[in-house]
């Protein structure tokens, strides 16, 4: 606390980041980052973007990257908006498409920056919590609300919607924003974007940072109404006109139109989730049923905190959320399959002590 804060800052709850520590031979299985490497036409485009042209400042709409998306997900340009990472075009939707006039809803269990931006931008909300199988029920988001973000796949569970439930969640809200922020989307569930020509209360919220593997370039995009991205726009152009770097512009655009490499790699990443998955029921694990990059998972007889904690000294660190709920389960992120079998043989380890 500085006597220099205003009551804002000091009022605020900051959302806490997966550590990035520093160590030799670290099995890092705690932020959901892609094993393999970004797209190699992705890395050209920016290494050809980085000349003279740094001087000038990006395009602020960020044009041939916007149409970009629009082609690859058959969408109008006036569609799409593009952000700093998925989070700012988050934080912009809920400063700008949700109403203060009643509490926003989401789940209680799910991505850990909703009630931060809440509290930033002083929008009242309410968690609803997921049914006893750890899913959402979309028949609890029918009351009056101010609008709803959920994620699907579900943040921290990985459990994913269908499309007729979020048409009907749609349905049931068609006077407020429904935000469904797909960042593990492409590693099993069935995107939103679709519904979005047929309901116009409906953003679909995208990143590269997962299925794409540029958590290091910070590009994220919606896909909704133009009138929602209009408001999106509006937000944006009175904070940062230029959120996106000229060279994140380009290493974008090739990452979206290689959509071999985003195959490959996910597909890569969904069989070895079954093998990992398969093996720690082996163990004893009981592991929810992930349509993400990462499972959620709880041993009867093991602790998570002290399961992380002994992992950690054989230097594998996994995602312990301390969160109501899920306090006793780990989410472990989908690494190849060779970490896949350093982590098994960790836990065997482990469980030999
Ligand atoms: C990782 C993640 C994001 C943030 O993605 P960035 O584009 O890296 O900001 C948003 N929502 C959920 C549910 C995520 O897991």
């Amino acid at each position: 606390m500085s006597r220099f804060w205003n009551r804002r800052v000091a009022a605020l709850h900051p959302y806490i980041p997966g550590e990035q520590p520093n160590v030799a031979d670290l099995l890092k299985l705690n932020t959901n980052e892609l094993p393999y490497g970004p797209s190699p036409r992705a890395l050209d485009a920016m290494r050809a973007a980085c000349d003279d042209t740094l001087r000038l400042y990006p395009d602020p709409t960020a044009k041939h990257l916007c149409e970009t998306i629009a082609k690859t997900y058959d969408v109008a340009p006036d569609c799409v908006f593009v952000g700093n990472g998925s989070d700012e075009v988050l934080a912009h939707a809920f400063r700008g498409l949700i109403s203060d006039e009643a509490p926003m809803l989401f789940a209680d269990v799910s991505y850990g920056f909703y009630p931060v931006y809440c509290g930033l931008f002083d929008q009242p909300y309410r968690t609803i919590p997921l049914n006893g199988r750890y899913e959402i029920d979309i028949e609890d988001y029918a009351g009056e609300c101010g609008g709803i973000a959920i994620a699907n796949p579900n943040a921290n569970t990985g459990i994913a919607l269908s499309l007729d439930s979020i048409a009907r969640l749609a349905r049931l809200q068609p006077d407020r924003t429904v935000i469904i922020d797909e960042a593990y989307v492409d590693f099993g569930a069935e995107s939103a974007v679709g519904l979005t020509k047929e309901f116009n209360n409906l953003l679909v919220v995208q990143t590269l940072s997962k299925s794409r593997a540029l958590a290091g370039l910070r590009v994220g995009y919606a896909i909704g109404h133009p009138d929602l991205i209009e408001g999106l726009t509006r937000v944006k152009d009175s904070f940062n006109s230029y959120p996106l770097s000229r060279i994140a512009q380009a290493g974008a655009a090739a990452s979206i139109e290689d959509g071999a490499w985003l195959e490959q790699c996910t597909k890569a990443v969904k069989q070895t989730r079954e093998e990992l998955s398969r093996s720690l029921k082996e163990l004893g694990f009981q592991v929810l049923p992930s349509c993400a990059n990462f499972i959620l998972v709880h041993h009867p007889r093991h602790e998570a905190s002290n399961l992380s904690r002994q992992l950690r000294e054989r230097s594998i660190i996994v995602r312990h959320l301390n969160t109501p709920r899920i306090q006793d389960w780990l989410r472990i992120s989908i690494g190849t399959d060779a970490e896949s079998a350093r982590l098994i043989e960790a836990l065997h380890d482990i469980r030999a002590n």
